[in-house]
C-alpha cells in the first residue's frame, strides 16, 4: 500500500540547490576545469572549517585513506589495526600499499571500537608488527580518541582517523575541551568522504587533514603521481640545472611512485558551495534525529536508537536502529523488503569487513563477537536534510506497523 502522494525515502541523499549549480556552471565557463585555484580555496576553507592546518583535496575518501597509508610510509613488513565494522576501504587503504590487516572488534550497542578492542586487537597480534591504527567515527559518532592517541603513544602506533560519516563532529575531552574532528589533535591524519550520501558532497571527493608539514607535502606529492617540483629537493643535479645552476624550466623529478588522485575545479566548486551549508545540514540531520529517537520511543524494546556517545555532537551521516528481529518474528530482508513496499529505503552498514571472503580466506574466521552482534541487530532508515518532520512520521508509522504485523 505505497500511498500514491508520497515520494520514496532513500536511507540517504545529497542536496543540492541552485547556488551549487551556478557555482560549479561558472567553473566550466573557466579557464580552468582542473589545477586551478578553487582546490586551494576549498582546501583552505575545508582546513578552517575543522580546524587543522593543511588540507589535501584528492578524488574520493577511498583514496584520501590510501594517500595517508602512504603519506605514513606503511608497507609490506607492516600491519594496522582496523575496526572491522567499516566500509570496506578503510581495510583495503592498509592492503593497497601491501600493510596486513589486523581487525579489531566494536562496541556491540554503538559498532565504534573502544580502547578495550584496540588493546586486544595489538595483543592478539604478536607476530606483526603493527604500526597504524585507523579508528573509524561511525554513524559520525566519535571514537575515544583520547584514549586510542594515549595507547599508540605507548605502542608507537601512527593514527589515521576515518572520519568519511563525521564531517562535522565533535568530541569532548576529559579536560573538557571540545575537539572537531578533523582538527587532528588526537591524530595523524584525519580522512572524509564527500560521496553524494554523506553529509555533504562532491560527486567523488575526499580529503585528508593534517597539522604536520611533512605529511601535508607527502600528501601533496603522492596525490599527484609522486612528481617533486621545488629545485631545492632535486637529487639528480646534472638533469636538473644547467650550465649556470638554473632549474630546467621542464624538470621535475619522481622519487617514489604517486598516483592521479587530484579533486578537479568542479568538484572543489561544489565542495566549497556545500561546505557553506554544513551547519545548516548538520543542524536538520540533529533535529531529524531527536524526532527519530523520540517517536521510536514507544517501539522499545524490539526497536531501539544506537546509544549517544556523552560529550559527542555527531555527524550524523547515518541515523541506525538496533532491532531484534527473532524477538519481533521477522527477518531484516523481510522487513527491507517490506518497507521498501513502502516507499522507504533502509541499509545495513555493515557486514564486518573480517567476513568479507577476501579478508576470510587471507585471515581466516576471526572472532568478533561485538561486530557480530551489531552486525546482526543494525538497520539505518531514511536521513537527509530535505526530509521533512512528516517524512519521519511516515517511516516510524510504517515500522509501528510492520511490528505489529508481525506479532
Ligand atoms: C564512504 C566511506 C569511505 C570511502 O569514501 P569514498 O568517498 O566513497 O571513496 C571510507 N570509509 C568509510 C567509513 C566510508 O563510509
Amino acid at each position: 500500500m505505497t500511498d500514491p502522494g508520497s515520494r520514496f525515502l532513500p536511507y540517504g541523499r545529497h542536496q543540492i540547490d541552485e547556488d551549487d549549480i551556478a557555482a560549479v556552471v561558472s567553473v566550466l565557463r573557466s579557464d580552468s576545469l582542473t589545477g586551478g585555484p578553487l582546490v586551494a580555496e576549498f582546501e583552505q576553507a575545508f582546513a578552517e572549517r575543522v580546524g587543522a592546518r593543511f588540507a589535501v583535496a584528492c578524488a574520493n575518501g577511498t583514496a584520501g585513506l590510501h594517500l595517508a597509508a602512504m603519506a605514513l610510509g606503511l608497507g609490506p613488513d607492516d600491519a594496522a589495526i582496523v575496526p572491522t565494522l567499516t566500509f570496506l576501504a578503510t581495510a583495503n587503504a592498509a592492503r593497497y600499499v601491501g600493510a596486513e590487516v589486523v581487525f579489531a572488534d566494536v562496541d556491540p550497542a554503538t559498532g565504534l571500537m573502544r580502547p578495550e578492542d584496540l588493546q586486544d586487537a595489538h595483543a592478539k597480534a604478536v607476530n606483526r608488527k603493527i604500526r597504524a591504527v585507523i579508528p573509524v567515527h561511525l554513524n559520525g559518532q566519535c571514537v575515544d580518541m583520547e584514549a586510542v592517541a594515549g595507547f599508540a603513544g605507548r605502542n608507537g602506533l601512527r593514527i589515521i582517523e576515518d572520519a568519511c560519516h563525521a564531517i562535522g563532529a565533535t568530541y569532548r575531552t576529559r579536560s573538557g575541551d571540545e575537539v572537531r574532528v578533523g582538527a587532528c589533535r588526537h591524530s595523524d591524519m584525519t580522512v572524509f568522504s564527500l560521496h553524494p550520501v554523506k553529509t555533504i558532497a562532491m560527486g567523488e571527493g575526499g580529503v585528508v587533514t593534517t597539522n604536520d608539514p611533512d605529511l601535508h607535502a607527502a600528501l601533496l606529492r603522492l596525490r599527484n603521481h609522486g612528481m617533486v617540483r621545488e629545485a631545492s629537493r632535486f637529487v639528480q643535479r646534472d638533469e636538473a640545472f644547467d650550465a649556470d645552476g638554473q632549474p630546467n624550466p621542464w624538470y621535475y623529478e619522481m622519487p617514489e611512485p604517486g598516483y592521479n588522485y587530484r579533486a578537479s575545479e568542479i568538484h572543489c566548486a561544489l565542495g566549497l558551495s556545500q561546505l557553506r551549508k554544513l551547519d545548516r545540514f548538520l543542524a536538520r540531520r540533529r533535529e531529524l534525529a531527536n524526532l527519530y529517537d523520540r517517536m521510536l520511543a514507544p517501539l522499545t524494546p524490539l526497536l531501539r536508537p544506537i546509544p549517544r556517545i556523552a560529550g559527542c555532537a555527531s555527524g550524523w551521516h547515518l541515523y541506525v536502529v538496533q532491532m531484534d528481529f527473532p524477538s519481533a518474528k521477522t527477518t531484516r530482508a523481510t522487513l527491507m523488503r517490506r518497507l521498501l513496499g513502502k516507499g522507504i529505503g533502509t541499509q545495513v552498514h555493515y557486514l564486518p569487513v573480517h567476513r568479507q571472503p577476501y579478508y576470510r580466506s587471507r585471515y581466516g574466521n576471526a572472532l568478533l563477537p561485538g561486530a557480530d552482534a551489531y552486525y546482526a541487530s543494525c538497520l539505518s532508515l531514511p536521513l537527509f536534510p530535505a526530509m521533512s518532520n512528516g517524512e519521519v512520521e511516515r517511516v516510524v508509522a510504517a515500522l509501528a506497523d510492520e511490528l505489529a504485523q508481525a506479532e
